[in-house]
């Protein structure tokens, strides 16, 4: 599952695998999905992450 992350205010959903922020819940998923099957990142994924 995502992790939901609150900060000043405003919800972030965090891939537990690789650590990314998300802002969209959608793209948190994608990348858990991805990470978990196939053991790395996806650049068309990972794009959609914000710094944390
Ligand atoms: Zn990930």
């Amino acid at each position: 599952m995502t992790k939901e992350i609150k900060k000043e205010n405003k919800k972030y959903y965090q891939c537990e695998i690789c650590k990314f922020y998300y802002k969209e819940e959608k793209w948190a998923e994608k990348c858990e999905n991805f990470c978990r099957k196939y053991n790395s990142c996806s650049l068309e994924i990972t794009k959609h992450a914000i710094k944390a």
